[in-house]
Parts: C-alpha cells; structure tokens; sequence
C-alpha cells in the first residue's frame, strides 16, 4: 500500500488515495526504442528497488476548508483484485464516501473511473456533483460509437452508465471553470479531455493529473515517448512535454495518479528529460 500523504499549498491540502496497482508492459510504449525503454526501466528498478512496471493507482482527495473534493474514484470492482482499494484508503484517511462533495475528472479510462458507481449502478459518491471537461465529455459521451477508436469503445457501456448515475448533478466545464482554487486545464492526447486540475492558493499552485505521466521510468526520462493507450500518441507526447517544461520551470507542484512514491512532489530536469522527487 502507498504511504498516504499530503501536500498544502496555500489553505488547499492535496492528499493521495491509494486504489491498488496495474501491471504495464515494455510492449505498451511507442515512439521509443524498445532497447532503451528497457534500459531505463532497469536502471530506475535498480535505483529505487520498486519495479516501475507495477504502476501505482490513485485518486486524490483536495481538502478547501470544509469542502471536500476527490479527483478520480480508481477502479471500483472493475479490475483484479490488485485494484480497487479506494474504500480502505477512505476508512485509514478517516473520510466517507459521503463527505465528498465534488468528483473531478481526469479523464474517463476505467482506473480512473470505475469507482464513481457501485455494483448494483448507484454513485459510489451520493453526495457529490460530477465534474468533468466539456471535451472529455463529448468524446465518450455524445460520440457515435463507430467514430471512437476501437480501445475507446471497450468501456463505452460503463463510462455512460457511471455519469449517467450522477443525473442532474454532472457538470461539464472549460478551461479555468471548476471550483474556487480548483479549475480545469486541457492536457489532451491520452484522451481528447484529458485534464489537469490546477490548484492554486496564497500564490502556490498544484497540478493533479491522470496519465499525463504513466509510466514514469520512460515517460519522464523521454517525454516524446507515448504508450498505445493514448488516444492520440503524438498530441500526448506534445502536451507531456509542455506541461512537465512548465511545471519544473515554475516549481508546480504535481500530483499524479501513476507517480511512484506516494505520487506528490516535484519535476525536476535531468539530462533530456525529467525526474519525480516525492515530497
Ligand atoms: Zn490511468
């Protein structure tokens, strides 16, 4: 299990929600020799003793006053048993389903989504408003299915049914809308509405994204790699590549669902690429 832990920046505290793990594979990374995305998961495997491949799943949890917020619900009972921990991680942290107020989305994949319903179909979240980007929701939402890519038809049925469990409470936003502190950033490529939550307070600013770093052995050592669940693998690598320059420039803070370690902390440049420093 992930240690949970916290970052505040300003009066925001930004919390990790352990859901489980995902086994990746070397055969899922594009745009990259495979020799050397070898030869950087080995090394990192070496450095760290963790393998990079057992890819960490989490949501978090950004805690404004009283109001609570969780950004993604994990995999629900959707996956193996490695998966869908969420309801544990809740109980250790002393939070119910029912204290959150908000669900933002990153994006709509089924580690991120697939606790936002229970088994029999009911919000997992009973009180919360459902927020996602106008343009996530208009690709596995309002799409005709035989115009989605095949991977991005697999999981039509549930990820229509899941916000459709939200009813009258989903709330589609642009750019710079969500919550006070909290406002949405298209970081598209992995899905056409992949987003990255901003989280600003007092001057100090936090990004909380999906997959914009999956794997992070290859994908922060070599931005322009991409991975064959991206939607659209060049427009990913573009948008990794400018927002990991952006965040290590202006010392953002991350959080991110597939990080090692407990996934918040900081980009910082190495050689042609990046490293994650767990705070
Ligand atoms: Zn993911």
């Amino acid at each position: 299990m992930d240690r949970a832990a916290s970052i505040t920046i300003g009066d925001i505290e930004i919390t990790s929600v352990w859901d489980g793990t995902l086994k990746a594979s070397l055969d899922s990374i594009l745009r990259l020799d495979p020799k050397e995305a070898a030869r950087l998961v080995a090394a990192e495997h070496e450095e760290t003793g963790v393998d990079p491949l057992v890819l960490p799943v989490r949501a978090f949890l950004i805690r404004t006053g009283s109001r609570l917020a969780l950004v993604d619900t994990g995999s629900g009972n959707t996956k193996g048993p490695t998966m869908g921990h969420l309801p544990r991680s809740f109980a250790a942290l002393g939070v119910a389903a029912g204290d959150i107020g908000c669900v933002l989305m990153t994006h709509l994949h089924m580690d991120h989504i697939g606790g936002l319903i229970d088994e029999s179909g009911r919000p997992s979240f009973p009180n919360a408003e459902l927020v996602l980007h106008c343009e996530e929701a208009s690709y596995f939402l309002d799409t005709a299915e035989d115009k989605l890519d095949a991977r991005s038809r697999r999981n039509l049925d549930f990820q229509r049914l899941a916000v459709a469990a939200y009813g009258d409470r989903v709330r589609r936003v642009a750019d710079g809308e969500g919550l006070p502190g909290v406002v949405a950033r298209l970081a598209p490529g992995h899905t056409p509405g992949h987003t990255c939550w901003e989280v600003t307070s007092q001057g100090k600013t936090a990004a909380v994204f999906g997959d914009v770093v999956h794997l992070g052995a290859v994908q922060l050592a070599r931005p322009s790699s991409a991975m064959i669940y991206d939607v659209d693998a060049s427009r990913a690598a573009q948008t990794r590549s400018d927002l990991l320059a952006r965040i290590a420039h202006d010392d953002i803070l991350v959080a991110g669902a597939h990080l090692p370690a407990g996934g918040l902390g900081r980009i910082v440049k190495a050689g042609e690429g990046y490293r994650f420093k767990a705070c």
